[in-house]
This record gives structure tokens, C-alpha cells and sequence, in this order.
């Protein structure tokens, strides 16, 4: 499958990403997982590389490279044995800069996405409330023109980056009597008066400083609403393909270093005079997952062929993230009993990959949420167009 897939171009990239990971982030994850959270100089260390910013023009720092290159930047990182960080890496490049580059002034872009991609500026996206996660439409988060500026009041509840964030870009209602029409992104500037941030202790993803974030009368510069007021709402599901996409890239490649390294130990483990890979009950039990996986990957490939040709592709995405996050879930709860009890150590990488699947089929749209979508094209035969292209 990939020998035709990537060009020689792609596999030297994958290579110097690579050396680079196993330099200046592997070493340091279990430093990282402990102190739940990532040194900002390693945004910078990546933004002077062009990791940041692969598909994005070079008006703004970026590479204006093909999307093959993201999706081997996101199974590398996804490759590094902690979730956390590449939960992060992802949400800085794909997701606190996708509205803005979409729809927002080039002024926005000048001031967020350039810093950005260079690592000087760490961005999040904030749409999730303490009320409102899947019911995006429930967000209770106001902004009010007072004439110069919006004034923001409300909060955020598990902000990826947001504990260390330079900004957010951010869901809020903009008019309460309009329902989700009433719903308009803004960038806000983390160091603003007023917005204050308390680090969230979660099952893990340890590395990642998730946040819960207030905003009491923050005043925002009209300038930084993003794409037109009121269409909030829809950049955000516009937005979810590429952060489905994103995640369904990320399960699969966990899945395949979960794998990885439950091989390893299996050729290393010995009971009853026999290293386990001799067993044929678990080596059949990992064909099964490595099948599963393979299956995966196929159809991963495929969609991001499509996304690469600019096609929005709804149901491909939510059927990627829905079956993706389940299968990461499945095969490193599978893995981890290959190890017996030390499966179940801290020390051991494996734990950490059983803990960090655990949250896929929850983020960026839970896996009922994706069964509910699906739902809606078999049995109601909804369309779903772009907005960003119409
Ligand atoms: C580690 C982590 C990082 C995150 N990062 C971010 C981030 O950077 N930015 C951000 O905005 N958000 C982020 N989130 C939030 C995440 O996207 C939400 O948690 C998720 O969308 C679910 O929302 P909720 O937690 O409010 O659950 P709820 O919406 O309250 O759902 C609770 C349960 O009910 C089910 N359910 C809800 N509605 C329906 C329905 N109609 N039919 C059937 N079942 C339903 C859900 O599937 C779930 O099982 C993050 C979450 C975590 C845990």
C-alpha cells in the first residue's frame, strides 16, 4: 500500500522527522507525562524545522506542502509513545489555526498563524463548556459589542494547550436569541485582563496541560472575529472533518506502535520455557489486531487522498473517527494483556498508550456522536455541503 503512496520526497521527510523525534522528544516524554506538560522551546525547536506550519503557504511561514506530508507528521508524532504531546502538536498546527486560515482577515493570519508556525505562539481552539461539548448549540460563553471592542464573559472546559496558550480561538454566542446562528468565532489573547486558567488532572494524556478557562469582561479587539459574525456554528462543523481526519490518523498509527512494541516483548517474554510469540492463542490474537489495523489504514489513506483533493467528505471522516477511536481503544486494551502485569506498570510504555486511547472515542466527537451522524445520512438521507466553499 505505501510503496505507491508517498513519493521519495515523503519517505526522506519521514526519515529527518523522524531523527528529530527520537532527538529532541522521545527522551524527554516521561519528564513531560510527569510534569503534565510540554516546554514551550520544543514549539520553537519545531517551528524552525517547518513542522508547524507543512500545508500552509509560505506568506505565512509555512511549507505549502501537499497533505500526504501532514499525515506522516501526524503518525510520527502520534509514534512517540505519548498521546499527550501529539494531541498538542496537532491542535497548534490543524486546529487553532484552521478558522483563521479559512476565514479570518489576513491581518488575523499575520498575527496568529505566522507566530504560530514559527513556535512562538501556542494556540488552542475552545469550544467545549462545562454545559455544552456535544451540543455545540448549548455553548453559553457571550461576547458583547460595547463599540470598540467585544466583551467576553463565560468558560472552556478541557482546552488542549490551554494552560499554556498564547491564544484561543473561540466559540462564543454573539446573539443569545438566535440559536446556533447566534454562535461566532473570535481570537483572544490568553495574556488578556481578565481571562485566568486552571490546569485539569485527567486519566491521561499526561504531557498535554489540558485547561479549564474564564473569561470575566475580557475585552476583545473587534478586528479579531474570525470569518463573518454569527456563522460560528458552521466553520465549527465545517471543521470537525480535518479534526476527525486528524484523530483518525493519530488511532491508527497508536495502534501500530502499540503493536510495535507488544511484538517486542512477546519475543522477549518467556512462561513455561517458551517466549510468548510462540503461543499460537496470541499470535493469532495479534494477527487479528494487526488485520484490523491494516484494514484502518487502507481507508485512511484513501480519505486523505480525497481531503488532499479538496473534497468534503463528511460521512468518510465520521466513519474514520468512529471506528478508528474504537479500534486504538480495543487493540491497546488487547496489548497491554499481552505484558500480564507489568502491562498494568506505570514504567511501562504500553500503560501509557492503554490510558491515552482511552479518551478517542471522546474527543473532537464521541463515538455516539459519530453514530448519530452516520445515522442521519442512512435513515434521514442528509447532505451535508461546505460552507467555507460556497
Ligand atoms: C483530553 C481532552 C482534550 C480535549 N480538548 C478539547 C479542546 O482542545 N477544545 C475543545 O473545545 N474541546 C476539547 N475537548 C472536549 C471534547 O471534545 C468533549 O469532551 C466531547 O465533545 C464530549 O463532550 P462532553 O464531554 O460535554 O460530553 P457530553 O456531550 O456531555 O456527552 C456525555 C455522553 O452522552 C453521549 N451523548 C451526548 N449527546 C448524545 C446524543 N445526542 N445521542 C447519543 N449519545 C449522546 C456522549 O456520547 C457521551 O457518551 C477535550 C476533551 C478531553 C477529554
Amino acid at each position: 500500500m505505501s510503496k505507491h503512496f508517498f513519493t521519495e520526497e515523503h519517505n526522506l521527510f519521514r526519515t529527518s522527522l523522524k531523527e528529530f523525534l527520537q532527538r529532541e522528544v522521545v527522551p524527554y516524554i516521561p519528564k513531560w507525562e510527569e510534569e503534565h506538560r510540554i516546554p514551550k522551546s520544543i514549539w520553537k525547536k519545531m517551528g524552525d524545522m517547518g513542522y508547524l506550519g507543512l500545508m500552509y503557504p509560505e506568506k505565512y511561514g509555512g511549507m505549502d506542502l501537499d497533505f500526504i506530508y501532514s499525515l506522516i507528521y501526524l503518525e510520527e508524532t502520534a509514534k512517540v509513545g505519548a498521546a499527550g504531546f501529539s494531541a498538542s502538536a496537532g491542535v497548534q498546527s490543524y486546529m487553532a489555526f484552521a478558522h483563521i486560515y479559512e476565514v479570518g482577515s489576513d491581518k488575523l493570519k499575520n498575527k496568529y498563524i505566522t507566530p504560530g508556525i514559527a513556535g512562538d505562539k501556542l494556540g488552542c481552539l475552545g469550544i467545549t463548556e462545562p454545559g455544552a461539548g456535544s451540543d455545540v448549540g448549548a455553548i453559553r460563553t457571550t461576547a458583547v459589542d460595547n463599540g470598540d471592542n467585544y466583551v467576553v464573559n463565560g468558560s472552556k472546559i478541557f482546552i488542549t494547550n490551554g494552560f499554556q496558550g498564547d491564544f484561543i480561538t473561540l466559540a462564543v454566542k454573539t446573539d443569545t436569541t438566535k440559536g446556533v446562528n447566534g454562535i461566532s468565532l473570535m481570537v483572544v489573547d490568553l495574556d488578556s485582563k481578565g481571562v485566568s486558567r486552571s490546569l485539569l488532572s485527567k486519566v491521561g494524556y499526561h504531557s498535554s496541560a489540558t485547561a479549564e478557562l474564564f473569561f470575566e469582561d475580557v475585552l476583545v479587539p473587534k478586528e479579531n472575529l474570525v470569518g463573518e459574525l454569527g456563522s460560528g456554528f458552521y466553520y465549527i462543523m465545517e471543521s470537525f472533518q480535518l479534526e476527525r481526519l486528524m484523530a483518525s490518523i493519530g488511532n491508527v498509527a497508536a495502534s501500530e506502535y502499540a503493536i510495535d512494541i507488544t511484538l517486542k516483548y512477546m519475543n522477549e517474554r518467556s512462561t513455561f520455557g517458551r517466549t510468548l510469540d510462540k503461543y499460537q492463542a496470541l499470535r493469532h490474537e495479534m494477527s487479528d489486531l494487526y488485520a484490523d489495523v491494516f484494514m484502518a489504514k487502507s481507508f485512511i489513506y484513501q480519505i486523505v487522498k480525497q481531503y488532499d483533493n479538496k473534497e468534503y467528505i463528511v460521512e468518510e471522516c465520521t466513519i474514520a473517527k468512529l471506528k478508528t477511536s474504537e479500534l486504538v481503544k480495543r487493540v491497546t486494551d488487547e496489548c497491554l494483556q499481552m505484558f500480564g502485569g507489568f502491562g498494568y506498570m506505570d514504567d511501562y510504555e504500553i500503560s501509557r498508550a492503554f490510558r491515552d486511547a482511552r479518551v478517542a472515542p471522546i474527543v473532537g466527537g464521541t463515538t455516539e456522536i459519530m453514530r448519530e451522524i452516520l445515522s442521519k445520512i442512512i435513515f434521514n438521507d442528509t447532505k451535508y455541503k461546505s460552507t467555507y466553499k460556497q
